[in-house]
């Protein structure tokens, strides 16, 4: 449930928005936007150890499908793609190296469901969790059936409630949730805080089969078995243009590559390359990891169960515990998050935002576990989402000639949803997409972002005017 001045916040910039996109075609070109990449400092790449990316592409090579992008979607589309078409050329480019955008970066949360899509349609609803957590199974039998070196867990993960009114909301919406089959729990104020004692905590449902993943283990660890299978791997090589037709060519600084179809799996990065710009926007989100907790750390903070959590405001604080102890806490203000002008994917050092968003983290713990405020921190880093103005994904197939596949805007949901991404794209290009067919997300529309000046000016405006409210 939104609040009112919410709802009429976001009704207002909608209509601003719709308004200011007709100058798409003037200043989308007075304001060209540059490809920006910044290394990936996170605990998690970290636990990988040492990782030499692969030699950058030279020449000018052919090839049935170029992935661009070597997070959970590409690196998920090129497995997926192997199984169901082998016979294809299959290459990944990545500008960086493999996780080293928000697969490599973000919570760990492994969640169900789809952001922008409510329970109200009963079958729908049903058909959003089997599809997620079939995705979750996915993951672990991938890791399983490789053997893959990545710390992971599935004991569950928490959405707490921090007014009355809304856990009793989410108690009713969890018996609902039930009459459908869907297992999720509904934990009141006393039984939560003996579990996890989040401090302002009213309830908590509890989602049994989701957990925590270290992203940058899994999409590294798939280097070997992608290149097994033939996928060749370019990594440090930036695509720097799309030019669609029959056969598509990609510029990158050295070579080139001549594909009959191309993978968009480069999220909040995608406006570079000139597709969806007015769909979605790159959302910086900031994130710490602690140095490891003994047991008695956690209990004591009162973290005694749970692979995570996230609250239920708009800024979402979001948490989760490693299985070496670490807790990686991000989100939960608006200093925590950024929209940098442009559609900047990296946060300039220079203005103090990466300094203030982790002081703001640090103060959004401390409001929920007040005894955390000593613990040693070990990694600081930030990264970008690819979010949409509804939140909800955009999945499909572009192009005159229906050959720029796509899987973007996952919003804040993408450790589930762009690792199933490739078992979408690996239909659609295999010409069968009756498993995704009628999904709201699955070739639907979207509202439009309107380009700069207004773009940047929409979102502090929304973010002053709703601060902490609750999620819509
Ligand atoms: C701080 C943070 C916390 C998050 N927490 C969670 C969470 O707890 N749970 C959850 O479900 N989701 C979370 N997310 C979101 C989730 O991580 C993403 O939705 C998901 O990783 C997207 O995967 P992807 O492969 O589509 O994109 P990315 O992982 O961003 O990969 C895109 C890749 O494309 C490359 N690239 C971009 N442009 C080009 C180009 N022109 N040429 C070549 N390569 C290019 C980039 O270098 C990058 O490696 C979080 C994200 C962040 C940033």
């Amino acid at each position: 449930m939104a609040n009112p001045k919410q709802s009429l916040t976001f009704s207002l910039l909608q209509g601003g928005a719709a308004l200011t996109s007709r100058t798409w075609p003037i200043l989308g070109r007075v304001l060209p936007e540059r490809l920006e990449i910044d290394a990936n400092p996170s605990v998690w790449a970290d636990l990988v150890g040492p990782y030499t990316p692969s030699p950058p592409l030279e020449g000018v090579i052919n090839a049935d499908l170029a992935i661009i992008g070597g997070g959970f979607t590409g690196v998920s589309t090129a497995y997926y793609v192997g199984e169901r078409t082998p016979e294809r050329k299959v290459v990944l480019l990545e500008a960086a190296s493999l996780a080293n955008g928000a697969s490599g970066r973000n919570g760990g949360l492994a969640l169900n469901w789809v952001n922008g899509i409510d329970h109200s349609d009963p079958e729908l609803t049903r058909r959003i969790y089997t599809l997620t957590s079939e995705g979750l199974a996915a993951m672990r039998a991938l890791i399983a059936r490789h053997n893959l070196p990545v710390a992971h867990r599935h004991d569950g993960t928490l959405t707490i409630y921090t007014s009355n009114a809304r856990a009793e909301a989410a108690h009713a919406e969890a018996e609902y949730l039930n009459s459908l089959g869907i297992p999720v729990g509904f934990l009141g104020r006393e039984e939560l805080a003996a579990q996890f004692a989040a401090r302002g905590a009213c309830g908590a449902s509890l989602e049994p089969d989701t957990g925590q993943i270290n992203g940058a283990q899994l999409v590294r660890g798939m280097r070997p078995v992608l290149e097994q299978r033939g996928v060749r791997i370019y990594e440090q090589t930036p695509v720097l243009r799309v030019e669609p037709g029959r056969t598509i060519r990609l510029t990158t600084p050295q070579g080139e590559v001549r594909a009959r179809a191309v993978v968009l799996a480069t999220n909040g990065y995608t406006s570079k390359l000139g597709f969806f710009r007015d769909a979605l926007f790159p959302l910086h989100s900031s994130v710490f990891a602690t140095a490891p907790l003994t047991r008695d750390q956690q209990h004591a903070m009162g973290w005694r169960r749970y692979a995570g959590f996230s609250d239920d405001l708009d800024r979402i604080a979001y948490g989760s515990l490693t299985d070496d102890g670490r807790i990686v806490f991000g989100g939960g203000s608006n200093q925590s998050y950024a929209y940098c002008f442009n559609n900047r994917t990296t946060l300039p050092a220079a203005a103090g935002q990466a300094r203030r968003a982790q002081v703001a983290i640090a103060q959004t713990m401390d409001t929920y576990f007040p005894d955390a405020s000593a613990l040693p921190i070990s990694h600081r880093w930030s990264g970008v989402l690819g979010v949409t103005l509804d939140r909800r994904p955009l999945w499909g197939c572009t192009g005159e000639d229906r050959n720029i596949y796509y899987a973007l805007g996952y919003s804040g949901h993408g450790v589930t949803l762009a690792n199933l991404a490739g078992e979408f794209i690996a239909d659609l290009y295999a010409g069968d997409d009756s498993r995704w067919r009628g999904l709201p997300f699955y070739q639907g529309g979207y509202g439009a972002i309107p380009p700069e000046p207004f773009r940047w000016i929409g979102y502090q405006l929304f973010t002053r005017l709703t601060g902490q409210a609750p999620r819509g």
